[in-house]
């Protein structure tokens, strides 16, 4: 046994199968997070009145004259066409880093031989995991063409608001948490509460996705509720604060356990239903784990696509309404690159 691994704990193979799963993940995910990503999202408020007005008037069959529009409202409604393709690249990003800090987390404490912040930091990242399946689903099935060549982005705009609610999803109020005072306010009075302005952006219920996972990974809701166990303060704090165990039997034949509690690595070997437990619990977690880079490259794969078919109507836009654009103006393609940087590199 190598001279820094714990006792006993570490030599389950399911540990070390898990370990590998989430160090293997967290270095497969860094490849995609090797530069940072800027997205950028234009204001809503200067965009949304224009943009459904002219919504309005192309449903309408374009009867009468285009809506009208002062300069920063028409370019907001433009740069707003790209933004769903850019929160679905944003959203790869994000669960790309979220996922990898938890992964790190959670094998770091394994090799020390914790089992609380471990399992709590797995419990984390397969929600993530079960998150990330739920959008794939949700996405994946978006047509690889567009419908018509009058609403080429029909395909990408629809799926604005499922893309926005896992981005933003949320219980909470995040305009009145700045305005309230903590010490006085109720949590109740800064609940999120579906607004027409956002589309509805409530958080959805972790559990159905981690059901949607389950179809993928069997074992994934009981192995999810198990390292529960250690997220709460449940029974999983004290087998988290047990650094060992032994049975004894007395001379008249009565029986006990002790339990040594305390800090450092944590052994299992006196307590073999834990042991099983965990066992099972961490070889479906491996699985687990190991479905996320799958389900981040269907992903990118609808991501790339729908970046594809945003940026083409961007630059369709740019040429169309030249007059509106200077050459330094960010592209409303949301590459980031101005429009004379996209000029040059062949993307307009
Ligand atoms: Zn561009």
């Amino acid at each position: 046994m190598p001279a820094d691994a714990p006792p006993n704990f570490a030599n389950y193979d399911t540990r070390a199968r898990v370990i590998a799963a989430l160090d293997d993940v967290a270095a497969e995910l860094k490849a995609h997070v090797q530069k940072s990503y800027h997205f950028r999202l234009p204001s809503q408020q200067q965009a949304k009145p224009f943009e459904q007005a002219f919504y309005k008037w192309v449903a309408g069959g374009r009867v009468g004259l285009q809506p009208p529009a002062d300069p920063a409202s028409f370019r907001a409604a433009m740069y707003n066409q790209s933004t769903t393709a850019s929160a679905l690249a944003a959203f790869h990003r994000v669960m790309c880093v979220v996922s990898i800090e938890f992964a790190e987390s959670s094998a770091d404490g394994f090799r020390k031989g914790q089992l609380t912040v471990p399992c709590a930091a797995l419990r984390s990242l397969i929600e993530r995991i079960a998150h990330t399946v739920a959008l794939s689903d949700a996405v994946k099935g978006m047509p690889t063409a567009p419908i018509s060549p009058d609403t080429p982005l029909k395909t990408v705009l629809e799926l604005g608001q499922v893309i926005a609610k896992a981005l933003y999803g949320t219980q909470q109020n995040w305009t009145k948490l700045t305005e309230v005072d903590f010490r006085k306010a109720s949590h109740k009075d800064v609940a999120y509460i579906i607004a027409a302005e956002d589309g509805g952006i409530k958080a959805t219920n972790v559990l159905g996705s981690i059901d949607k996972l389950e179809k993928r990974v069997p074992g994934t809701r009981l192995t999810y509720e198990v390292l529960c166990e250690f997220l709460h303060p449940n029974r999983g704090d004290l087998y988290g604060a047990t650094i060992d165990a032994r049975s004894l039997t007395d001379h008249s034949g009565m029986r006990q356990l002790e339990r040594t509690i305390g800090l450092g690595p944590k052994s299992l070997a006196k307590l073999p239903d834990l042991q099983v437990v965990t066992e099972k619990m961490l070889d479906v977690s491996a699985d687990v784990v190991r479905h996320l880079p799958i389900a981040l490259d269907e992903i990118e794969t609808v991501s790339a696509y729908a970046t594809k078919l945003t940026r083409g109507f961007a630059h369709k836009m740019v040429k169309q309404y030249r007059g509106l654009f200077a050459n330094r103006d960010l592209c409303p393609c949301l590459s980031g690159l101005t429009i004379k940087d996209c000029m040059r590199s062949k993307l307009l």
